[in-house]
């Protein structure tokens, strides 16, 4: 697997959306949604540098099997009250933007005061909507990505990199 950022380049990443939050939000309490399962890493090390009173939630979706697109299904169970608040959705990546925008509506609808959105990833050239995130750490090329809460099958997530999944990594489909 090639190695695309390391562990310092992502915490530097982080430590820059971190700061740009701050700027923007001041002391005014902020309410977190990480999208699961791939913003739990994200959301683990961003949190902890914020420095506003903050509320966490969380709301999962599943779209992928392994590199190929699936139905976009949304739990919101665990999400918390996000009337009247200030709400950013953190996500891991923006590949064609349909998972945010998805989400995005049906937060909308629930009232919050403001909502933005933050993700770890762009990748360049991909999007489907017309917006992206106000708040984004690296902007990289069109290749399918793993580690730092990223997965493949459900595998990978624990890798302290991001790595791009390349075919000789995928498993053996010939007969
Ligand atoms: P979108 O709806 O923006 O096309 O896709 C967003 C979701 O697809 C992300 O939350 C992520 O779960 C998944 N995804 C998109 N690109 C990649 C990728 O390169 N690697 C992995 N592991 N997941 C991806
Ligand atoms: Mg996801």
């Amino acid at each position: 697997m090639k190695i695309l950022l390391n562990q310092d380049e992502l915490d530097a990443g982080v430590e820059r959306l971190a700061r740009e939050i701050n700027e923007t939000y001041g002391n005014r309490p902020l309410t977190i949604v990480g999208v699961l399962t791939g913003s739990f890493i994200l959301m683990a090390d961003l949190i902890r540098k914020l420095e506003m009173p903050l509320r966490v939630g969380v709301v999962q979706t599943s779209s992928y099997e392994g590199t190929e697109r699936g139905a976009l299904s949304i739990n919101s169970e665990m999400m918390l009250d996000i009337a009247g608040r200030d709400v950013i959705l953190i996500d891991d990546i923006f590949d064609t933007g349909n998972t945010l925008q998805e989400v995005t509506q049906l937060m909308k609808n629930l009232g919050p005061n403001s909502l933005k959105s933050a993700v770890l990833l762009l990748k360049t050239g991909r999007q489907e909507v017309d917006w992206v995130p106000e708040f984004v750490a690296f902007d990289i090329p069109d290749e399918f990505v793993v580690g730092y809460g990223l997965d493949f099958n459900d595998e990978y997530r624990n890798l302290p990199y991001l790595a791009c999944l390349e075919p000789a990594d995928l498993p053996n489909t010939d007969s």
